[in-house]
């Protein structure tokens, strides 16, 4: 009996877990006020459906990425959307043939507003070591990209900071940003309507 006693006074103390941190806001005895801009930004953050455009090694470290050691899930991703139009971050891993850049452009065109775009690794940022007649030498000659990852292939560790970078985008991103002359610009050069 004193055995047990005495562990539970050794025991360490939990602390209450929280899911996510509330938005600011102003709070009284029975209400919480807060801005539209603040609580839709903190629900875009915490449930961001990754679409993977994976194309060759660096999508088997997205593997990794997803399974229980690293498990995404604890960003709100577990639901990963082949569907562009039901998915809000493109994550393209891998190396992009000039052949497929038409295609990753069809699909990034495809997805909602607001969207966001993760290139993972070398070959996707800047064609890595196949500086070739055959690969495009970054994603960024085709689409717009929010957020690089360095490394080949990066470390899962290094991809969830590219996603907690991507998250800080969602959730202060103004509602107005994609109606804006400056995003309109964006687009216009890279001919995308
Ligand atoms: S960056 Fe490296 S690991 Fe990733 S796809 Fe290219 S060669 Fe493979």
């Amino acid at each position: 009996m004193s055995e047990r006693k005495d562990q539970a006074a050794t025991a360490p103390k939990r602390d209450k877990p929280t899911i996510v941190e509330g938005p600011p806001g102003y709070m009284g005895t029975g209400f919480f006020a807060t801005s539209a801009d603040k609580a839709i930004g903190l629900a875009r953050k915490n449930s961001l459906w990754p679409l993977p455009f994976a194309t060759s090694c660096c999508g088997i470290e997205f593997m990794s990425l997803m399974s229980s050691h690293y498990d995404l899930a604890r960003f709100g991703m577990e639901r990963l959307s082949f569907s562009p139009r039901q998915s809000d971050l493109l994550m393209v891993m891998g190396t992009i043939a000039k052949k497929m850049a038409p295609v990753l452009r069809e699909v990034y065109t495809q997805m909602a507003e607001p969207k966001w775009v993760l290139s993972m690794g070398a070959c996707a940022s800047s064609g890595g070591v196949f500086d070739t007649y055959s690969v495009l030498q970054g994603i960024d000659r085709v689409i717009p990209v929010d957020v690089y990852v360095p490394g080949c292939p990066p470390r899962p560790e290094q991809v969830i900071d590219g996603i907690m970078q991507i998250q800080q985008l969602a959730q202060n991103e103004s509602l107005r940003r994609r109606y804006s002359k400056e995003y309109e610009d964006l687009l216009t050069k890279y001919k995308i309507d």
